[in-house]
């Protein structure tokens, strides 16, 4: 049988492990090739040269020990000549490039020794565990993570429980304070409507006391007025001077009384005849200045009418709410000025808004609420004549429609009075 030759230095050679040959004085003697594949180096470039010029530490990591750690073990397997097996460590390799590689190596140098017992070389062989180490990192990494994020999640737990616990009190604050507020709304509600009750009959009885007082007060004055005028025909030319003076007084005041006391009359009654018609108010308003030709043709007066709309109301009241409205925008116009009336109407979401402007004498801020109380007037009447009647009217009309009644106005430069009427159709 042929003996097996075997070419040792081949075998080494191609060995799977990584493996280094170093003399006692860390010069490289031999390496393997799985050794210069995992190391960047070549076999010829290193072969002779010491190991720390050939393997030195990353100069940009300050903290690489790689150098120190192996320099250590060799020294103590020089000197024990006993394997010495290295912690896991990180020696970056330098790549033909110059630039580092980082590599985590697991090392264990082993001396091999000469018949006399002397350190002959020494086997460096490694494990590239580079791959190991960086999984196992990122594993830590993913734990501190992990645990990171528990004790954030335990954190916001906490946050969220006590949050919902000071919402919980603040609504159970909030409930009974509702609750307070609402028992007393109901009860100023309940307040509320008993006092208007009241005011309500009040004002029905107070308007019940006019009609009568103004009905009864009809029938004494038209007796005085008719003997005052029956006397100044019997006696005219009969009296002195003075007593002729005191005569026209008389008839004067008491036709001026009575109509005041019409006046009273009428306004106690706007409202009782509830009979709700459609009413045309371009109709209403030609009637009106129909009527009015004689003052519109002597004052010279422009007005302009937009279409206005038909709705269902009271014919008569509205006619009064027209009339008085025109009348005072003709009557309360500035010295030789032509007055100048413009009237529009304009659909709201449930009214008609209706407004009447004029270029006359305007009104001062502080008179503007005084004006739609009865009687009320701001000039005498030997400026312009009236009873302080005609706005209260309107007002009380335009309430009986279900709207308001306002003015805007400045003193010199005109008025516009607005209401409105609910749209029922
Ligand atoms: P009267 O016209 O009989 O005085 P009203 O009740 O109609 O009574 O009006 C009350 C007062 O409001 C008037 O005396 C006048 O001072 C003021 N007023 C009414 N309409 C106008 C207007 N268009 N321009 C300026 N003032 C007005």
């Amino acid at each position: 049988m042929n003996k097996l030759v075997i070419d040792f230095e081949q075998l080494f050679l191609s060995l799977p492990g990584l493996y280094l040959i170093l003399s006692p004085d860390l010069t490289i003697l031999s390496s393997s090739e799985a050794y210069n594949l995992a190391s960047m180096t070549k076999r010829d470039e290193i072969i002779g040269k010491k190991l720390f010029d050939v393997f030195p530490d990353n100069s940009e990591d300050l903290t690489a020990d790689g150098v120190s750690n192996l320099s250590a073990s060799l020294q103590s397997v020089l000197k024990n000549k006993m394997p010495h097996t290295m912690a896991i460590q990180k020696y970056d390799i330098r790549r033909p490039d110059g630039v580092f590689e980082v590599r985590y190596w697991s090392p264990i140098n082993i001396p091999f020794l000469d018949q006399h017992n002397e350190v002959a070389c020494i086997i460096h062989r490694v494990q590239d565990v580079t791959e190991f180490v960086i999984i196992q990192s990122q594993q830590q990494e993913a734990e501190q993570l992990t645990r990171g994020l528990q004790t954030k999640l335990s954190e916001m737990e906490i946050e969220i429980i006590t949050r919902a616990k000071e919402i919980q009190k603040l609504n159970t604050e909030l409930e009974a304070k509702v609750a307070t507020r609402t028992a007393t709304l109901q009860q100023s509600k309940i307040e509320l409507e008993a006092q208007a009750k009241k005011l309500k009959t009040q004002n029905k009885e107070l308007e019940q006391f006019a009609y009568i007082a103004s009905h009864d007060l009809q029938e004494p004055l038209r007796t005085l007025i008719s003997f005052a005028s029956l006397f100044e025909e019997e006696f005219k030319g009969k009296l002195n001077e003075d007593a002729e003076t005191y005569l026209n007084f008389i008839i004067h005041s008491s036709k001026r009384m009575q109509q005041l006391v019409q006046g009273l009359l009428d306004y106690s009654r706007i409202g009782k005849e509830v009979s709700l018609k459609p009413v045309n108010c371009n109709e209403i308003i030609n009637e009106v200045m129909d009527d009015m030709a004689a003052s519109i043709n002597e004052s010279a007066a422009k007005i302009s009418v937009q279409p206005l709309p038909e709705l269902t109301g009271n014919p008569i009241e509205m006619r009064q709410l027209f009339q008085n409205l025109l009348s005072n925008a003709l009557k309360f116009r500035k010295k030789d000025t032509s007055p100048q009336i413009s009237i529009t109407a304009e659909q709201q979401t449930s009214n008609w808004l209706f407004s009447i402007k004029d270029n006359g004498i305007g009104i001062a801020e502080a008179d503007k609420d005084k004006i739609f109380t009865i009687f009320k007037r701001l000039h005498n009447r030997d400026e312009y004549e009236g009873t302080g009647i005609g706005l209260s009217h309107c007002r009380k009309i335009v309430e009986q429609h279900g709207g308001n009644i306002w003015i805007d106005s400045q003193p010199g430069l005109g008025s516009t009075f607005h209401f409105t009427i609910q749209n029922k159709s």
